[in-house]
């Protein structure tokens, strides 16, 4: 019988009453907790180390932070990739091989009444995959491999690279663009992509799911066996569920497609005009052919005019109808500038961002209509003005374009319910770990006052589950709009007494 437990906590946030009396006072005032996360559970002896240890299979291995041949196996498994949380330390890893090795120490830690945390790729923002309890790593099992004609099943812990890079069959589906970012993160939370407007969404191209549920049992969720954990599957966020040991996908065949690939940047003064091009130009891609994202951003340890725009993005098809259909961008003289056509997989490699980890903090919005040029004019001013303090901490608004396929299921067809949207909307601070708390609260103040701006501009507060922040309130409606009563109840159905919880997981007040 599992008991309730105490689970990893990070602290506090920006309360609403907060944010609004910074906003009012101003940014010496704005004072956003950083995370300070604490864990009550319990504390196995060695004892139960050793016997965790002999109930796993021979792929799998267990590593504790203590000296030995295997710290280094530890070192390597326990930082996230937002190294704002890597001093939380877990108290044990495992790195399972097999849906067997998940099994034995989601029950390990259930019946030891120690706080777990499943992990693929790392990359959550909040640091939601990480805990002082046991880390439950999927990273070895990350194979890719064709099942039947279009079926692409993939390993739990396998990320975007290893997709990529089983490409033989010529089989594709609409991943993210970070090479390093898990396959399960991101389908849970939805999945956006340079493919998502032709091809849907990661989570829309699912269509099955083994789960490793709070008591330790294994089960298929899909359309005919456990639809509603399906359902949740699908946009519910991971960590919320059950432990996912692996997905199947309807994918497309991409032998013998093409796509050119652009990635251009502007000075700032040009990117009202760039804009309006760009949102011209997606209304009336119904195709969904095109795909775009583009990034204002201050590098932080430059001046201030080192702030530019940049665009990046594809269409399937050849160099010729792009640069055509691009051509008013064009026009506007980017600074740099990239057109290529390429066979399909060479652009996906092409599109990948390989950005190395840093310490970050990011806020997001979902708005239902184009941007206004008073507000992508406020998003340049922001930009341009922003403050990096004196660690150099940069600053970045990114629009995600959204739409035609992504747009097609209705709102509660699956748990990711913003299928209106125009952009998502990723508002966000990076810094070097080691930075003074103080100058990393007025770095994620200054996120919080642009949010807050957009937020009424834009009139929504939907914000995307796969960019949590820990600062958000009503993050429920946030994060799943009219979705989240059911999702609670899914949650009370397979997770009764909530054995994977973090702060922002489903069901939980606040
Ligand atoms: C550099 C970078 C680039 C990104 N680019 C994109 C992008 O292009 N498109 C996009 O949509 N998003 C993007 N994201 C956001 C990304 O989708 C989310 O951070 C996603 O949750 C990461 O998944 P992960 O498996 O790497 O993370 P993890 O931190 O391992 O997991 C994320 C959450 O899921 C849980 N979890 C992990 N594995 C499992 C599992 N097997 N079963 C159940 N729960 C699990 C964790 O406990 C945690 O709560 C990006 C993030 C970063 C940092």
């Amino acid at each position: 019988m599992t008991t309730r437990r105490d689970v990893l906590r990070l602290g506090g946030g920006l309360t609403a009453a907060g944010l609004a009396e910074a906003l009012l006072v101003g940014p010496a005032a704005a004072r956003p907790q950083l995370a300070t996360p604490t864990t009550t559970g319990n504390t196995p002896d060695a004892a139960a180390w050793r016997e965790l240890r002999r109930r796993l299979g021979p792929g799998a291995g267990l590593y504790r932070p203590e000296p030995g041949p295997e710290n280094g196996e530890y070192g390597r498994l326990a930082p996230p990739d937002n190294l704002r949380y890597a001093h939380i330390e877990p108290a044990g890893i495992v790195a399972c091989a097999t849906p067997r090795d998940v099994q034995t120490a989601v029950r390990w830690a259930v019946d030891h009444g120690v706080p777990l945390a499943p992990r693929s790729g790392g990359h959550n923002y909040a640091g939601h995959s990480t805990t002082r309890g046991l880390l439950i790593h999927l990273r070895r099992m990350r194979a890719v491999t064709v099942s039947g004609e279009r079926r692409l099943t993939v390993g739990g812990g396998a990320t975007n690279s290893d997709v990529y890079e089983a490409r033989a069959a010529n089989l594709y589906f609409p991943g993210g663009r970070c090479p390093g970012v898990g396959v399960a993160g991101l389908t849970l939370g939805g999945g956006l992509g340079f493919n998502d407007r032709k091809w849907g969404l990661s989570c829309d191209r699912l269509l099955s799911t083994d789960v490793v549920l709070a008591d330790g049992s294994l089960v298929r969720a899909d359309a005919r066996e456990n639809t509603d954990l399906f359902w949740a599957c699908r946009g519910g966020a991971g960590g919320n569920f059950g432990i996912n040991t692996g997905f199947v996908y309807d994918s497309v065949p991409v032998a013998g497609l093409r796509a050119t690939v652009f990635d251009l940047t502007f000075p700032l003064e040009r990117a009202l005009a760039v804009t309006e091009a760009l949102q011209d130009l997606l209304a009336h891609d119904h195709a969904g052919d095109f795909d775009v994202r583009v990034g204002f951003s201050h590098p932080g340890t430059t001046p201030k005019d080192a702030a530019v725009m940049t665009v990046l993005g594809q269409r399937l098809g050849g160099e010729r109808h792009l640069r055509k259909l691009l051509g008013r961008v064009l026009g506007l003289k980017p600074t740099r500038k990239v057109v290529e056509e390429l066979p399909f997989w060479e652009a996906q490699d092409r599109l990948m961002d390989r950005d190395p980890a840093t310490a970050m903090a990011s806020k997001s919005l979902v708005p239902t209509v184009w941007l206004p040029p008073s507000t992508v004019q406020y998003i340049i001013d922001a930009v341009h003005d922003w403050r990096p303090g004196p660690g150099g901490g940069s600053g970045y608004v990114t629009l995600f374009a959204m739409g035609a396929r992504s747009n097609d299921p209705a709102p509660d067809d699956t748990a990711f319910p913003h299928r209106a949207a125009t952009w998502v909307i990723d508002i966000g601070t990076a810094w070097k770990p080691g930075t003074p708390d103080a100058e990393v609260r007025d770095l994620i103040h200054q996120t919080a006052v642009i949010h807050h701006a957009l937020r009424h501009q834009l009139g929504t507060s939907a914000a995307y589950v796969n960019f949590p922040d820990p600062d958000l309130r009503h993050w429920q409606t946030a994060y799943y709009g009219d979705n989240h009563d059911r999702l609670a109840t899914i949650k009370e159905h397979y997770d009764p007494h909530r054995v994977f919880d973090y702060p922002q997981a489903v069901g939980t007040s606040g």
